[in-house]
């Protein structure tokens, strides 16, 4: 019989830890992470032969739902037409355009295969913008998986930081510089001291790779006003929040304008995406107007971009969707406050538009620290209660609950249910 089970043993034996992405492994829940055959709109189906009301959206990209009749119908056209030039097509001009009117802040833009490749792309282009080598990051901040970027806060006696993974010189990441998310002071330290050698400041500005933790007012008014004083790009990493948490992203939504912005996950409607972008003077310091080298055989590939379009597109389309994920999402919020003043459990609830995260924790959850005062154990018995209603929510901790437009009202209904037991 081909199972989960019987797969992810084989897979063990051919991909190392049998996922292609570590998370998928369910290493922190515990148990054999469920293989998926199909899913459509809100429900995901694994080869088992359960059905589940999905949460996970891909991790981010999915806020249409599952197999959006319009965007499959144009992606399958797209394919007669050849699956890749590595030559300019008038859909990259086409998707550009979306990107830009969607964010006024960025002028120009450039399209690369994943997050993380945009992120580290936009730092190498800060550098080379500002001629300066370092950078500051928000600790439980997560921004892909390139060397200079996978660190943790060095020692109090060291001020930059240290690698976080086997594999990464500790020389790649001394030019990166730890500081706390939604704690002001902590910036302020680094750039009294740094400033005039910090090329980029990066955030994600609603933090949703810890958890969701919504920046507090004014830190990223706060940002904006500290690396304007010192001359540093601020780089916005709208990857999870780009139209999501409105169209315009993060930056819609708090009316912040960075000087770039890095994207991903929904700007390829489920296909390997990713842009990064910004004012026209940072950006034509790329290659090959400007001296930044930065390429890709299948950046812009045509049949991830029509994904990316038509996404797009329906989005703009329907404003009215932003509003109904929002009331989606604050149903479920509402549902675990219930669950926990009835059971008289401590939790903690952030929700921001169609992202949430409930932590199991009497403190409130407002930077990385508190996040990590939640109780694991707890999660990890919640996500697999979950499991067994039907409902599929992150195998982790700190992971965000995405709310699709798909998802119906009778299944948060029914997700609200399940939460309650
Ligand atoms: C997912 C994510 C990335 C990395 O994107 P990949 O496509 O997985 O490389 C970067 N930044 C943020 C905020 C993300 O959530």
């Amino acid at each position: 019989m081909e199972n989960s089970k019987v797969l992810f043993e084989k897979s063990l034996e051919k991909i190392p830890g049998g996922v292609n992405s570590p998370v998928r492994a369910f290493g922190s829940v515990g148990g054999s992470p469920l293989f998926i055959k199909s899913a459509n709109a809100d429900h995901i189906y694994d080869v088992d032969g359960n059905e589940f009301i999905d949460y996970v959206c891909s991790w981010g990209p999915g806020i249409l739902g599952h197999a959006h009749p319009q965007v499959i119908e144009a992606v399958k056209k797209a394919c007669v037409d050849g699956l890749t030039f590595g030559a300019p097509t008038k859909k990259e001009l086409e998707l550009a355009e979306l990107i830009t009117d969607a964010m006024p802040s960025i002028e120009k833009v450039r399209l690369v295969n994943s997050g993380t490749e945009a992120t580290m792309s936009a730092i190498r282009t800060a550098r080379g913008y500002t001629g300066r080598d370092m950078i500051i990051k928000f600790r439980g901040n997560y921004h892909g998986h390139s060397d200079g970027l996978l660190v943790k806060a060095g020692s109090a006696a060291l001020t930059t930081a240290v690698p976080d993974s086997a594999g990464v010189p500790a020389s790649y990441t001394q030019n990166t510089l730890v500081a706390e998310y939604n704690n002001e002071d902590s910036v302020r330290e680094l750039m009294e001291q740094y400033g005039e050698n910090v090329a980029a400041i990066i955030v994600e500005p609603v933090a949703a790779n810890m958890g969701v933790v919504p920046p507090k007012e004014g830190f990223l008014k706060f940002l904006r006003d500290i690396t304007l004083k010192y001359g540093t790009v601020l780089i916005f990493d709208e990857v999870i929040t780009g139209f999501r948490l409105k169209f315009g992203g993060a930056q819609e939504y708090f009316g912040v304008k960075p000087d770039m912005t890095t994207l991903g996950k929904i700007v390829g409607g489920g296909m390997p995406i990713a842009a990064y972008g910004g004012k026209k003077e940072i950006m034509d310091r790329v290659s090959p107007t400007g001296p930044v080298y930065q390429a890709g055989t299948l950046s812009g590939n045509p049949i991830a971009t029509t994904a990316g379009i038509e996404t797009l597109k329906i989005l703009k389309a329907h404003p009215e969707y932003y509003k109904q994920i929002d009331e989606s999402a604050k149903k479920l919020a509402d549902a675990y406050r219930k669950m926990a003043k009835e059971k008289n459990i401590p939790l903690h609830v952030n929700q921001i538009g169609s992202l949430l995260s409930a932590f199991q924790t009497g403190e409130v959850v407002d930077d990385y620290d508190s996040a990590l005062t939640s109780d694991t154990n707890a999660y990890t018995e919640y996500f697999w209660k979950m499991l067994d209603n039907g409902i599929y929510v992150a195998p982790a901790q700190f992971e965000a609950m995405f709310v699709s437009v798909a998802h119906t009202k009778e299944d948060i209904e029914r997700t609200c249910e399940v939460i309650s037991l």
